[in-house]
C-alpha cells in the first residue's frame, strides 16, 4: 500500500531512489549557517529543475532516544497521563499476500493460519492499558488499519478487529474508521465484516487500472476485476471509497496516466490520491531496474508534467483539494487520519512495528512478529524504540502539517508560538519567490505549482533552517 502518516511510516514522498534517479540532497546540509544551502535553481524551469532531487526523507522530529532499559517504565508513564486536542490509532498489519515490485513496505507473506492469532495478540495489546487515561481522557478521531494488506485478513478476524477498537477505545461519534486495503480478494464476506465491524472509509491501493503495467508490477487483479471490484463496494454505500494512482511506473506514458484517472473519476468514488512512484533500491523493481530487466522508472522531469498534469485533470472535474496529494469528490472524504497524523496530533499504536506518539514522545513497536507476539503475550506493551522529541517538535510538526497544505501563515505562527519566522526565513522566501516556488500574500507563504511538486524539499529545507537557529 501507499503508506500514509505516521506514524504509519508513511506515503507519498518518502522518496530514495539512488542510484536510479534521487539525489538525496537532504543529507548534505549542513548547520553552518550557509544560507545558499537552502536555495533553489534560478532560471530553470522550477517544476522540474529546481533542485537536482527530491529530499529523501521528511523532516525529521529531533530529540533523543530513550535508553532501552528505561522505556517500559516510561511507556507505562505515558500511558496514565491524560491525551488531549487531536488524536488518532494506528494498527499494523503487517502481512501481503503477494510482494508488489515497487514496495518497500513488504513485510510478511500471508497466510490463513496467520489470521487468527495475530488478530488475538492485537486484542490482547489494545487490553494492556485498558481503563488508563491514555485511553479513555479524550476522543479518538480516526482510527487507520494499514500494512500490508488488512484486507488479507479473515472476514471473522477483521470484524474482531474492528469490534476491540470499538470496545477499547474513546472513539468521536464522527471517528474515520479506514481500512487499507486491496481488491484482490476483498470478496463479500470481508466487505460485510469491515462494515459491521464499523469501517467507514476504505482507502484502496489500485495503482493503475493499466493491465499490462499491473502484471508486470506484480498487482494480480486486471483492469474489468478491480473495476467490477470497486463497483461491488460501493453498492453497499456505507464507507467512503478512496483509492490510490500512483504515477511514473516503468512504461507508463502520460496517455496512460491520464487514462487511469479519468477511469478512477469515471467511477465516482469519493476520494483519488495520486502519488508518486518512488524507487527504492533495496525493492525488487529498484533491483530489476538497476540490473536492467525492467526500463527506468520517470524521471524527475517526466514525474513533474504527471503531477502538473494530474492537478489540472482533478480541478477540472472540481475534485476538492485535501493535501498536496488527497483529492475528494464527496463530502464523504475527509482523509482525517492523513491530515492528524502530518501535524501535532496524539497517536495510539498497535500490531508490529505501529509507531505512535505521546505527549511529545515517539514511539515505535516491535516490528517482528513473533518477538511482538511474546512481548504482548508477556503483558509488556511492545515498544521497541521510544524517542523523546525536542521541545520544538509541535512547532516543527506544524510547519510540516502546513506545508502539506501548500502553505504557511508566518503570522499566525508568530502568534502562536512566539516566534518570528519572517525575519528568520526572509532571504530563503526572497530567493524562493524569485525561483518561481512561493508566493508571499500578506503574511502567508503559498505554494505555487512547481513549489506543489517540491514540497517535501521546501519542507524539510524549512524545518533544517528553523532547527539551525533554535538548537545550534
Ligand atoms: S499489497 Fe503490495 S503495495 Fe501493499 S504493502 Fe503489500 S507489497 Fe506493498
Amino acid at each position: 500500500m501507499n503508506k500514509q502518516g505516521n506514524i504509519k511510516q508513511s506515503d507519498t514522498d518518502q522518496t530514495v531512489s539512488d542510484p536510479l534517479q534521487i539525489a538525496k540532497i537532504g543529507h548534505g546540509l549542513t548547520m553552518d549557517g550557509d544560507i545558499s544551502q537552502y536555495y533553489a535553481k534560478e532560471n530553470v524551469n522550477p517544476l522540474s529543475h529546481a533542485f537536482s532531487g527530491k529530499i529523501a526523507v521528511h523532516p525529521g522530529l529531533g530529540g533523543h532516544y530513550v535508553p532501552d532499559e528505561d522505556v517500559a517504565k516510561s511507556m507505562d508513564e505515558l500511558s496514565h497521563q491524560e491525551r488531549s486536542g487531536k488524536s488518532v490509532a494506528y494498527i499494523h498489519v503487517p502481512f501481503c499476500e503477494t510482494h508488489c515490485l515497487y514496495c518497500g513496505f513488504y513485510n510478511k507473506p500471508y497466510s490463513k493460519n496467520y489470521s487468527a492469532h495475530y488478530t488475538d495478540t492485537l486484542i490482547k495489546e489494545m487490553e494492556l492499558w485498558e481503563g488508563r487515561n491514555i485511553y479513555t481522557s479524550s476522543p479518538i478521531h480516526a482510527v487507520y488499519m494499514g500494512g500490508g494488506t488488512p484486507t488479507a485478513l479473515e472476514a471473522s478476524d477483521l470484524e474482531r478487529i474492528l469490534h476491540a477498537v470499538r470496545k477499547h477505545l474513546f472513539l468521536a461519534n464522527d471517528c474515520e474508521i479506514t481500512v487499507e486495503g486491496r481488491l484482490h480478494n476483498f470478496n463479500e464476506a470481508k466487505i460485510e465484516a469491515c462494515l459491521k465491524g464499523g469501517a467507514n472509509r476504505f482507502s484502496l491501493g489500485v495503482q493503475t487500472f493499466d493491465t499490462e503495467i499491473r502484471k508486470r508490477m506484480g498487482r494480480v487483479a486486471d483492469q474489468e476485476t478491480v473495476c467490477r471490484q470497486l463497483q461491488l463496494l460501493q453498492s453497499y454505500d456505507q464507507a467512503a471509497i478512496i483509492l490510490d494512482l500512483i504515477y511514473g511506473f516503468p512504461n507508463q506514458t502520460m496517455e496512460k496516466w491520464l487514462n487511469d484517472i479519468k477511469i478512477a473519476q469515471s467511477l465516482n468514488l469519493d476520494g483519488v490520491d495520486c502519488y508518486q512512484l518512488n524507487v527504492y533500491g533495496s525493492t525488487p523493481l529498484g533491483k530489476a531496474i538497476e540490473e536492467g530487466k525492467i526500463e527506468p522508472a520517470a524521471d524527475i522531469p517526466k514525474q513533474s508534467s504527471m503531477f502538473e498534469a494530474s492537478i489540472h485533470a482533478m480541478q477540472s472535474e472540481f475534485y476538492r483539494r485535501l493535501s498536496m496529494s488527497h483529492w475528494a469528490r464527496t463530502s464523504r472524504e475527509r482523509n482525517l487520519y492523513n491530515l492528524y497524523t502530518k501535524g501535532v496530533s496524539s497517536g495510539l499504536a498497535f500490531g508490529p512495528g505501529a509507531g505512535g506518539a505521546l505527549h511529545n514522545h515517539f514511539s515505535i513497536n516491535q516490528p517482528n512478529l513473533e518477538k511482538w507476539t511474546e512481548l504482548v503475550d508477556n503483558g509488556i506493551k511492545p515498544v521497541m524504540k521510544l524517542q523523546k522529541l525536542s521541545v520544538n517538535n509541535i512547532l516543527y510538526k506544524f510547519i510540516a502539517e502546513s506545508m502539506e497544505q501548500g502553505h504557511l501563515d508566518l503570522k499566525r505562527i508568530q502568534n502562536d508560538f512566539n516566534i518570528d519566522l519572517s525575519a528568520i526565513y526572509k532571504p530563503i522566501i526572497t530567493q524562493w519567490e524569485r525561483a518561481c516556488l512561493v508566493e508571499l500574500r500578506d503574511s502567508k507563504m503559498v505554494l505555487t505549482l512547481p513549489g506543489q511538486f517540491w514540497q517535501v524539499n521546501l519542507s524539510q529545507l524549512l524545518l533544517h533552517k528553523l532547527k539551525c537557529h533554535l538548537e545550534v
